[in-house]
């Protein structure tokens, strides 16, 4: 018995060998190694019956059947080889299962024919009872075990061996029993009868040829596996010339990494060998991704860190064997890359925040999907002087610092954007009430207020901030941008550094103030504008020794319109200049007019001093209308200054060179700087009227009031208390030691036919009051 196990294992190793030798080979030697290994499954079989049959002692002489042992063995080499033939052209499972029925005919031809060539010294009856079933029953599961064979599925193909086994098992032991050798002496042997002495060398010659089919089979596998070994190493060699990432897998498991996957997955060399494919990709079932069909997914590296990577599939054969092979590249790079690009599309180089496009893009999709969102637009307020005080890269460098201060007062979710030169503009996403949009607007003023730092330079800058918050009106993103920017417009006005709310009025005011642009700019070229002169007394002998001339508007259909408010609007559309001179020339054409000892004193716009050609107009306009340059005054207020401090001073040099005085207007509002009075001598400084007003109930007042006329005193300047409406104001200020005065209690302005006449009366228009008060 285990000489037959051990020569049946050999035989069925040598076939399999054998066969797969056979499904390597190409044309003719495939068809020989295919007829070898069938022929030695045969023999296998064949073999293993009749070692059992010749250790079989039935206790009387015995002796082989020479036909029926040789037709044994045929039957069991066409049985198999019919039944492998069929099993390898069948495409269905009934198929299949025929082809099992063959082989295990042929099984059962061996068998039961091998039985029948088996003498005795008597007789042999069967019982029919067993031999009948031993057959129904081990046909079936021989067609099953070939079905299972051939199925797709590992754990079906694992029950094929068994199913076999057992059906041949069941054939064989049911066979045996169902014999029964009868002694009878008076029977003989056939001539032809060969002795089991005589069978012996034949089965040990079949066993031996399968022991040489065995070792040749082994030879054929071993170089097999040399042959897969060398190209897989072949392979990789090449592999590792890739900058791709290759894995040469097994089903799921991989067999072979080049070292470019090693490194990108984190492993060392070698070690990603026997490694499942779902440790590197664990989201990912290649089985069902196409062949050469590109994939975006991640590889899960060893520290557990996922790389976005791109994989190809491809089936290739390997020394006789199929293998997947799959290409890994790395997409990192490529993403980056990616980002870079949409970075610097949709954001501000400098700063690093969101550009004007993509903020507008933003507040697009916002108001499409009706998210409420608070729109916060900032403005620098010194960033221009900043900029041409140090230069431009220290205004880069402010710029950017912004970015970082504004990025850090907000949220993840909010936008920061910067939309123009020093304009920035937040969107409140998260949280956009009105509490927070204020609270933020209150820290942006804080936080650009603080000094910003570029290199050795300290520069301040400060912002004004303008909110719309979420309204339940709908509104087109170009009026959102610009209610915020109205809003803006009204914290600049309103001082700088201040939050100012959108309201809905300031839609109505900023479409009048346009409405109002288009009429002013026809009533400055109609010479609409007009102007009306306020004298200005001594205030020691009470006679009137200037004018001051301003402007009026008289609207053709609102009446009189404030200088205040169309001087600001000829300011803001750029017909300050245009309107400046004209007045100018009038004024000096009035003022040839009048007595000699009576000056005129015109207020200049801070922008007309930004043209750089003031002094040249200045000059033209007196020559044109022959005014001595000594009688003209122009009033400059301390806002001019701050703006261009080199540039201003020179130009103001050049005037004053001309022989015209010069001004300081409304001072001790705004920015007051006693410095200024050490750069340029100015001729008269104006105490503002709001000091005037107080200067009878305020102690402060009074003392500002005085110590202006010492510092005037000092420096040669005449100072000029402005808006004086009472005799007290009047005695207080002559009292204050005042040089000159001006106000509603003299005169008020007046059109320029009634100075003429208040000239040609004596020029001591107010001297009673003066007198009184001294
Ligand atoms: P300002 O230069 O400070 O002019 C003095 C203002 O005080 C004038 O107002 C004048 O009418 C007013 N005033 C004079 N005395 C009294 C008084 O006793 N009581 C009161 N309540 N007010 C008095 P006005 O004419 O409305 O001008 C306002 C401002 O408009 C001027 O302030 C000046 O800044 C500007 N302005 C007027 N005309 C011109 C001009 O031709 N060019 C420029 N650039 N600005 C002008
Ligand atoms: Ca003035
Ligand atoms: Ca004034």
């Amino acid at each position: 018995m285990a000489l037959a196990a051990a020569i049946c294992a050999i035989g069925v190793y040598a076939s399999f060998a054998i066969s797969h030798h056979a499904a390597r080979a190409k044309g003719g030697n495939r068809t020989l190694w295919s007829l070898v290994s069938i022929i030695s499954s045969g023999c296998t079989a064949w073999a293993t019956h009749f070692i059992i049959l010749l250790a079989f002692n039935p206790g009387m002489p015995s002796a082989f059947e020479p036909v029926l042992t040789a037709a044994s063995l045929a039957s069991a080499i066409v049985g198999i080889g019919a039944g492998v033939l069929m099993s390898i052209n069948a495409r269905q499972i009934w198929a299949h299962f025929l082809a099992g029925l063959v082989l295990g005919l042929g099984i059962t031809t061996l068998h039961y024919v091998g039985q029948a060539a088996y003498l005795v010294e008597g007789y042999v009856s069967w019982n029919l009872r067993l031999v009948i079933p031993s057959i129904i029953i081990s046909l079936p599961l021989s067609g099953l075990g070939m079905v299972a064979a051939a199925s797709r599925s590992q754990a079906l193909r694992r029950c094929a061996a068994p199913l076999l086994l057992a059906s041949i098992a069941i054939l064989h032991f049911c066979g045996m029993a169902a014999m029964s050798l009868h002694f009878d002496p008076s029977r003989s042997f056939p001539s032809t009868a060969v002795s089991p002495a005589a069978i012996t060398p034949v089965v040990a010659g079949i066993s031996l040829a399968l022991i040489a089919l065995a070792l040749l089979g082994w030879r054929f596998d071993l170089a097999a596996i040399a042959r897969l070994r060398q190209d897989r190493r072949r392979l990789r060699e090449l592999a590792d010339v890739a900058l791709e990432g290759l894995l040469i897998c097994q089903s799921d498991v991989i067999v072979a990494a080049n070292s470019s996957i090693e490194q990108l997955a984190g492993y060392d060399p070698g070690m990603l060998a026997g490694v499942a494919l779902n440790a590197l990709f664990p989201t990912m079932d290649f089985s069902k991704l196409p062949e050469r069909e590109e994939r975006e997914i991640d590889l899960v590296m060893r520290t557990s860190r996922p790389v976005p990577v791109r994989v190809l599939r491809c089936e290739l054969a390997l020394g006789h064997k199929m293998q997947t092979v799959i290409a890994v590249r790395d997409q990192r790079e490529r993403l980056r890359t990616e980002a870079k690009i949409r970075q610097l599309a949709f954001n501000d180089s400098l700063t690093g925040l969101s550009n004007r496009s993509s903020y507008v893009d933003r507040l697009r999709q916002l108001s499409c999907e009706q998210i409420p969102f608070a729109l916060l637009s900032i403005d620098l307020d010194r960033f221009k002087a900043v900029n041409d005080q140090f230069g431009h890269l220290v205004g880069d460098q402010v710029l950017a610092q912004v970015g970082d201060r504004l990025r850090s007062l907000v949220g993840p979710k909010d936008l920061v954007a910067r939309v123009g030169g020093d304009e920035f503009a937040i969107i409140l996403i998260g949280d956009a009430s009105a509490t927070r949009s204020c609270e933020v607007g209150r820290q942006i003023n804080r936080k650009l207020a603080e000094p910003f730092t570029a290199g050795s330079v300290i520069a301040y800058c400060g912002a004004s901030v303008g909110i719309v918050l979420p309204s339940v009106e709908a509104a087109t993103v170009g009026e959102l941008r610009q209610r915020a920017d109205l809003a803006l417009y009204r914290a600049k006005i309103e001082g700088r550094g201040t939050i100012c709310l959108f309201d809905p009025e300031m839609d109505t005011a900023s479409r009048d103030r346009r409405a109002l642009e288009g009429d002013l700019r026809k009533a400055i070229f109609d010479g609409q504008i007009t102007l009306a002169y306020q004298p200005v007394v001594s205030a020691v002998t009470g006679a009137i020794t200037s004018v001051e001339a301003l402007a009026r508007w008289t609207h053709p259909v609102k009446g009189p319109i404030p200088p205040d408010i169309f001087i600001s609007l000829a300011e803001e559309c750029g017909l300050i200049e245009t309107l400046g001179t004209g007045l100018l020339r009038v004024a000096c054409r009035d003022a040839t007019r009048w007595p000699e000892n009576l000056r005129v004193a015109v207020n200049l716009s801070p922008l007309q001093f930004q043209a750089g050609n003031l002094s040249e107009t200045v000059e033209r306009v007196l020559t044109e209308t022959g005014l001595v340059p000594n009688r003209l005054q122009l009033e400059v207020t301390e806002g001019l200054v701050i703006r261009d401090v080199d540039r201003t001073f020179a130009e103001l040099e050049r005037l004053r060179a001309l022989g015209i005085q010069i001004l300081m207007d409304d001072f001790g509002v705004g920015y007051s700087s006693l410095s200024y009075f050490e750069r340029f001598p100015f001729d008269k400084v104006k105490i503002d009227k709001s000091f005037v007003d107080k200067i009878v109930t305020s102690r402060a007042s009074r003392a500002i009031v005085q110590a202006v006329v010492g510092l005037g005193g000092s420096l040669g300047m005449g100072v000029v208390a402005e808006g004086v409406e009472t005799e007290e104001q009047m005695r207080a200020l002559v009292g204050a030691g005042c040089t000159y005065l001006q106000g509603f209690l003299f005169s008020k302005p007046v059109n320029a036919n009634d100075i003429d006449s208040i000239v040609s009366l004596g020029q001591k228009y107010c001297d009673s009051n003066v007198d009184r008060a001294a």
